[in-house]
């Protein structure tokens, strides 16, 4: 730390990112990124743009804005585009959070939220999940302070339905309630609809995982036109032109070949099923994941020796030294190939301990 440090930031713990080694080819399930390649027309797209990179992007992201608008089935209004969905819940904790709106989550959930909490200096209070991991609804009536949920939460798999995240809006009506759908297209019902009845939800969604366009960072957030002119205002605060050109033409690109993406999602989902029933067979204990990972555990491994026995053999899965999660792996759900390697690696493993 140099002595020019700003106080405010001294003590901030950053976020730490899944391994993106580059010393060998690992098989990586540990990002939750897609086996799959971006689709060919958001390549095309993208190539096409480049030409014209000597020009600023459109700050108000018109059209992609509109493109995303028609999938949700609301109006461009009740839409903003961001860098990475990263940035749209960045932006919330800055517009919906400060000393008499604490951020309250789950205390095992997305790593983010405790950063953006240090990083814009409110306070924030964790929610411990039920004995098994789910997120108890009830918890979160009456939170005195602007709510966030993964949903279906990270790293667990596990979801709640509409009609409780609907019970925790309605039990929050002077509270900001965020529900984030990372990974809302690997079977789970997401809550847009409800931005119709409460002003109080933003639902946040991204390209990263079901669009494989993790690289192109690009996310977004879905409420009532107030709430978006909120975050409007953090946004022309911070970077009017947070999307790029190559990720705006990349964006609309992929949603003109929204059957591909509807495509590799159910592949992705088949390949959880087979994987899920193959773990189990090896001892292994998981839930149903309604994501593109498992969060498994086995009763003889602990979850380090998982996580550097699969690294030996050339597989990065993600582990958490962090209390109650211990024990566990969180394993990327990617192709049925590197799925199959996956399975010889974790039966060799379970063999020998
Ligand atoms: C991956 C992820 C995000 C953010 O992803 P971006 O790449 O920034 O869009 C947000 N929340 C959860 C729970 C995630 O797993």
């Amino acid at each position: 730390m140099s002595r020019f440090f700003s106080e405010k930031y001294r003590a901030l713990t950053p976020y730490t990112p899944g391994e993106q080694p580059t010393e060998r080819q690992y098989i990586k399930l540990n990002t939750n990124e897609s086996p799959f390649p971006p689709s060919e027309k958001a390549m095309t797209a993208a190539a096409e743009a480049a030409g014209q990179l000597q020009l600023y992007p459109d700050p108000t992201c018109r059209e992609l804005t509109a493109a995303v608008a028609a999938l949700c089935g609301v109006s461009a209004e009740e839409v903003l585009m961001t860098n990475g969905s990263d940035e749209i819940l960045n932006f919330a904790f800055m517009a919906f959070c400060d000393d008499a709106h604490p951020a309250v989550f789950p205390d095992i959930t997305y790593g983010f939220y405790k950063v953006f909490a240090e990083l814009n200096g409110v306070p924030y209070r964790t929610v411990p999940l039920r004995e098994d991991l789910s997120v108890d609804p009830a918890d979160f009536y009456n939170a005195d302070g602007t709510v966030f949920i993964a949903n279906p939460n990270a790293p667990t798999g596990l979801v709640l339905s509409v009609a409780e995240v609907e019970e925790i809006l309605r039990h929050n009506p002077n509270n900001v309630v965020v529900i984030d759908e990372a990974y809302v297209d690997f079977g789970a019902e997401s809550c847009v609809p409800l931005i119709r009845k409460y002003d109080n939800l933003l639902v946040t969604q991204t390209f990263s995982k079901s669009r494989s366009m993790a690289g192109a960072r690009l996310g977004f957030g879905v409420g009532q036109a107030s709430l978006i002119n909120d975050l409007n205002t953090v946004k022309y605060s911070t970077n009017p032109y947070n999307i790029n050109r190559l990720t705006m033409a990349a964006g609309l690109g992929t949603l003109a070949d929204e059957a591909y993406t509807r495509e590799n999602c159910r592949t992705i989902m088949r390949t959880r099923e087979s994987t899920t029933a193959t773990l189990r067979g090896l001892g292994f204990e998981l839930a149903d994941s309604h994501t593109n990972f498992l969060f498994a555990k086995h009763p003889a491994v602990g979850g380090e020796q998982l996580y550097k026995q699969l690294k030996a053999r050339g597989i990065l899965v993600r582990h958490f030294a962090q209390p109650r999660i211990a024990d566990y792996v969180r394993i990327t759900v990617g192709s049925e190939t590197e799925m199959q390697a996956l399975v010889g690696a974790l039966r060799e493993i379970v063999e020998e301990c």
